[in-house]
C-alpha cells in the first residue's frame, strides 16, 4: 500500500503536470486503496507542487524523493491525528515514531471514545498507525536527532540512524522529549529553565506554541507537549487535528485561499435524496462566492474557487457509497481482531441463527397442524 502512495507522489514530483496523467494515477491509487478521494488529491497536489516551484525558483527538491509537505515528530495519538489529517488533504506527510511514549506505559485504555471493553494498547497503537498509513501517510520507526531549519526555510531533519529528509513542515508531537528541537532555538525563547526539586531543568516551554499548535518558527508546529491536553489519550488526539487543521490553513493561504475560505474543515457529508453532484456544484460555487470577503475580486479567484468546489463535492456521499464503506470499515476494524475471538463469535451467531431457525420451523410445523385440525372442525 505504502509503494502505491510513493509512486503517485513521485510521479508526480517527476514533473507529469498534465492534469490528465495525474488524474489517472490517482485514480489508480484511489482504486487500490478503495475510497479516497478522488478530486481533491490531485487538487491539492497541484496547488503544493505549484507552491514548490515558486518557493525557490528551481525546483531542485524534485529529484529526491525524502522531501516531504509535512514531517511529523512522534506517531502516537497527537501526531498519528496530525497525519491523518495533512495526508487526506493530499498533504505528502511523514511520521516518524521511535523512543519515548506515554501511550506505551499505560496498562490498558478504558477510556478513549468508541471502545465500550476498553482497548489493549498494542491494537491501539496498531489501529492508530494503520489510520495514518491508509490515509496516506508514510510512517517510519526511527527516532529523530535532529531538527534544522535550512536558509531557504524548510527544514532538514535527521534520524538517529542520519537518515536526512527535508519538509515543508514540521510538527512535533513528542510527549515528553524535545531536545530534537535546541538547533532550532536561536532566541532561546523555546526551552525554559525551572527548578524541580533543587535541579534546575531546562525543558521545552509548553507556552512556546500557541493553543492551535503555531509558534514563532516559521513553519513549526506543536502538537504535543501542549499546556493542559496531553493528560488523556482523547484529548491528545483531539489537539493533533486542531493542529493539523492550523497546518492546513497556512498550507491554504500560501496557495492564495483568502480569508472566508481559508478555514477549513474535514467533514463528509450525506448526499441528500434526489441530488446530484451537478446540482450542488451551483450551489457550493454561490456558498463560496458569499464567504469571500467583499474586496476580493472573484474573477482573479476563480480556479481556487473551482478547485475548492470540487473538494467539497467529494466529501458529498450517497447512499451507495455509505454503505460500501460502512462494509468496508467493518472488515478493516476485523484485521486488527484476534482471530481467534473472531472464530468464537461466528460460531456462536452460527448457533443463534440456527437456534432461531429451528424455532421458526417448530412454530410453522405447530401452526400447519393448529390450520389443519381447525379445518376439520
Ligand atoms: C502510566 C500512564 C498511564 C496512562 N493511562 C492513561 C489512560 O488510561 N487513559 C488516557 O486517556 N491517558 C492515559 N495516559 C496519558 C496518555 O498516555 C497521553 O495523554 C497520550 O499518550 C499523549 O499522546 P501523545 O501523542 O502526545 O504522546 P505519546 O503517547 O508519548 O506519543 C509520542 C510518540 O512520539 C514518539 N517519539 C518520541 N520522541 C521521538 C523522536 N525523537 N523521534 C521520533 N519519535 C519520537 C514516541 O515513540 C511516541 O510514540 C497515561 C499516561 C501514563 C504515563
Amino acid at each position: 500500500m505504502r509503494a502505491d502512495s510513493a509512486r503517485v507522489h513521485g510521479t508526480w514530483y517527476a514533473g507529469e503536470e498534465s492534469g490528465f496523467i495525474q488524474r489517472i494515477i490517482v485514480s489508480e491509487f484511489i482504486v487500490q486503496k478503495g475510497y479516497y478521494n478522488v478530486e481533491s488529491v490531485p487538487i491539492a497536489m497541484k496547488y503544493e507542487t505549484e507552491s514548490r516551484a515558486q518557493s525557490n525558483g528551481t525546483d531542485s527538491r524534485i529529484s529526491t524523493s525524502e522531501s516531504f509537505d509535512v514531517v511529523i515528530v512522534g506517531g502516537g495519538p497527537a501526531g498519528s491525528a496530525v497525519g491523518v489529517f495533512t495526508a487526506r488533504y493530499g498533504l505528502d506527510t511523514l511520521i516518524f515514531d521511535r523512543g519515548n511514549s506515554s501511550l506505551q506505559r499505560c496498562a490498558f485504555l478504558e477510556n478513549y471514545l468508541g471502545f465500550p471493553g476498553g482497548i489493549d494498547i498494542e491494537t491501539f497503537y496498531e489501529l492508530i498507525h494503520d489510520h495514518a498509513t491508509e490515509m496516506g501517510c508514510k510512517l517510519r520507526s526511527e527516532f529523530v536527532e535532529e531538527v534544522d531549519q535550512l536558509d531557504s526555510g524548510r527544514f532538514k531533519i535527521t534520524t538517529q540512524d542520519d537518515d536526512i529528509v527535508e519538509a515543508d513542515r514540521v510538527v512535533a508531537a513528542t510527549r515528553y522529549k524535545s531536545e530534537y528541537l535546541r538547533e532550532l532555538n536561536d532566541e532561546g525563547e523555546m526551552f525554559e529553565t525551572r527548578d524541580r526539586g533543587g535541579k534546575q531543568r531546562n525543558n521545552f516551554d509548553c507556552k512556546y506554541p500557541d493553543e492551535d499548535g503555531r509558534t514563532p518558527t516559521d513553519g513549526l508546529y506543536v502538537a504535543s507537549p501542549a499546556e493542559d491536553v496531553e493528560i488523556q489519550v482523547l484529548s491528545s488526539a483531539g489537539h493533533g487535528s486542531r493542529v493539523a487543521r492550523t497546518v492546513i490553513e497556512d498550507v491554504r493561504r500560501e496557495h492564495g485561499f483568502p480569508d472566508g475560505i481559508s478555514d477549513y474543515n474535514d467533514w463528509m457529508r450525506r448526499l441528500g435524496h434526489g441530488r446530484d453532484k451537478e446540482s450542488m456544484r451551483d450551489k457550493l460555487r454561490g456558498k463560496i462566492n458569499r464567504d469571500l470577503p467583499d474586496d476580493v475580486d472573484e474573477e482573479s479567484l476563480v480556479e481556487i474557487r473551482d478547485s475548492e468546489v470540487d473538494r467539497r463535492l467529494d466529501r458529498y456521499l450517497s447512499q451507495d457509497k455509505i454503505e460500501h464503506r460502512t462494509e468496508r470499515g467493518h472488515d478493516r476494524l476485523l484485521e486488527h481482531i484476534d482471530d481467534d475471538r473472531i472464530l468464537a463469535a461466528a460460531h456462536e451467531i452460527k448457533s443463534e441463527r440456527r437456534t432461531d431457525s429451528d424455532r421458526q420451523g417448530e412454530t410453522s410445523e405447530r401452526d400447519e397442524t393448529t390450520g389443519d385440525h381447525a379445518s376439520n372442525i
